[in-house]
């Protein structure tokens, strides 16, 4: 009997890595294509430091073709004119060979992430076809309006596809962003043009290839692997693209808008970063929340937008909760991302290792105590770890408490009243997430009410699915990534009045 992903071990791992021979070309017009010019770009795995594939570094001509085979398959109607229940078919199918491609995938996702196999499997490849499969059932679901008029006239609202979007994402879940934005492009019948992060590309090529296989039209789905200032900013300020979806830094989504504005006024949709608090009020369920704090700000060593990256906690219990969190941290097992025990792998390469030390670094010059971890970590395997980490007395004012660390690190600061406790989960120029910790009902709907953030989580974290928003409130962005909300991002609503007699 077939060994499955979920049953292999690290031997295993090693062998299907030794064997794998990772595809670093651009994905165009249905073809493996490379960069015209033929130059490439090195793509080291953070797992140990190691070149994983020789990747197309994409510029702008190869970006202009993409585009154009994008616009071409749109105008032709090879894919919005297809009846809505073979497009249901085509993205079920392409869901299921999402999931019969899960050990390809996830080994992809590993080793360029340097994230857990185990994550890989269950959470990235498995949450990456869900996310298809739930857009392909809308398909042959969704109906437009009709408005209220007099006796003698018809007026319908109707949803039409965009036309050709631009899709830009990060490195730190590649898969299941990307299909956030591919799945309900693709069910409104859009094309699309994706450029995947120049530190993880492979697994978008990897999507569009299994999308073509499926049944997408090729031309359809176009994947321009390349650097962001190269190939992302050609995107970003074509001509003919009209949206631009991104997901990645709030510096990054600022230059969106910029390039939109100086080019076409293409509409955007911006995903961007976080600083999330996790409030903890002192008749909090401490061993439920320590769980939850510990493991929101560990998973995927800490590179999660939404990482719940400061505490901020009553001070009758902080240190009650702090032994908590640091005994739980404790149990995380940090290790080889291939070895299915780890759960904590690598952060995504050096400079951001360095730059997440760097934060460390300047937390305790101000002030703050490193209670737990602080240190590079398994050094001898030539890739990029860093402890677990909590930096204790941190102040609101400080860099740590402020910007995004990105990696596995807890600011710690503490309140004496809910007000104060309000104002300092507020005061950052982010709103992605929030939570809150308390006993009293009151108290749990106040603080829902008063934190700002496009999801606060109540006496839990991280809970979702795809039938629920994502995205920001303030500088964390603007648009919402899954749920039947995202839709409205990659279609126009058109008015058609009709007058009879
Ligand atoms: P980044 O902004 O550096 O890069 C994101 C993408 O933009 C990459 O594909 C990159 O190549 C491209 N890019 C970079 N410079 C560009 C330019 N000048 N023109 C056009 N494209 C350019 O972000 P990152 O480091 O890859 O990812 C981490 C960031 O993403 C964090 O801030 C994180 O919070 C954010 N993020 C947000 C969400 C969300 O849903 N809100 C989800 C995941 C990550």
């Amino acid at each position: 009997m077939a060994i499955t992903a979920a049953q292999r071990d690290r031997r295993g791992w090693d062998a299907l890595a030794a064997a794998q021979q990772p595809e670093g070309r651009a994905f165009i017009n249905g073809r493996l294509v490379g960069a015209r010019d033929g130059r490439v770009f090195k793509d080291i795995s953070p797992i140990d430091g190691q070149v994983i594939a020789s990747v197309a570094r994409c510029g702008a001509v190869d970006v202009d073709t993409a585009v154009l085979s994008a616009r071409n398959t749109f105008e032709h109607g090879l894919w919005r004119r297809t009846e809505p229940r073979e497009r249901k078919r085509v993205l079920r199918r392409f869901a299921e060979l999402i999931r019969a491609d899960v050990d390809h995938l996830a080994l992809l996702e590993s080793r360029d992430v340097g994230k857990p196999i185990a994550n890989a499997v269950a959470v990235d490849v498995a949450n990456c076809a869900d996310c298809i499969e739930y857009y392909a059932e809308f398909a042959d679901k969704l109906y437009d309006e009709v408005a209220p008029t007099g006796p003698n006239d018809l007026a319908l609202i109707r949803r039409e596809p965009l036309g050709v979007i631009g899709a830009i994402v990060p490195w730190n879940y590649p898969l299941i962003i990307s299909c956030w934005k591919v799945g309900p492009a693709l069910l409104m019948g859009n094309s699309i043009v994706l450029k995947p992060a120049e530190q993880s590309p492979l697994s978008g090529i990897r999507l569009a290839q299994l999308a073509c296989e499926a049944g997408v039209p090729p031309g359809v789905f176009n994947v321009v692997p390349g650097l962001g200032e190269e190939a992302g900013q050609a995107l970003a300020r074509h001509p003919d693209v009209d949206l631009i979806a991104f997901t990645g830094s709030t510096e990054v989504g600022r230059l969106m808008l910029r390039y939109a504005a100086d080019s076409n006024l293409k509409r955007t949709a911006l995903e961007l970063g976080g600083k999330t608090p996790q409030v903890v009020f002192a008749d909090a369920n401490l061993e439920t929340a320590a769980y939850d704090i510990a493991w929101g700000i560990y998973y995927n060593s800490g590179e999660t937008c939404h990482a719940g990256s400061r505490l901020i906690v009553h001070e009758s219990v902080r240190e009650e909760l702090l032994e908590r969190i640091a005994g739980v941290a404790a149990t995380i097992t940090l290790g080889h991302p291939l070895d299915p025990g780890t759960q904590m792998g690598a952060v995504i390469d050096h400079g951001h290792m360095e730059r997440v030390l760097g934060f460390i670094d300047s937390g305790v010059a101000g002030g703050a105590r490193v209670v737990l971890g602080g240190h590079r970590a398994m050094e001898d395997s030539g890739g990029f770890y860093i402890e677990a980490t909590i930096l204790d007395g941190v102040r609101p004012a400080m860099k740590v408490a402020r910007e995004e660390i990105f990696g596995p690190v807890l600011s710690v600061m503490t309140f004496k009243d809910e007000l104060a406790a309000v104002q300092m989960a507020n005061d950052t120029p982010y709103g992605l997430a929030a939570a809150v910790w308390t006993a009293d009902i009151n108290v749990a709907h106040r603080l829902a009410g008063a934190l700002r953030g496009g999801t606060v989580w109540v006496n839990a974290f991280d809970r979702s699915t795809m039938a629920t928003p994502f995205g920001g409130f303030k500088q964390s962005g603007f648009g919402r990534d899954r749920s039947l909300h995202a839709i409205d991002k990659y279609c126009d609503l058109k008015t058609v009045w009709t007058a009879y007699r």
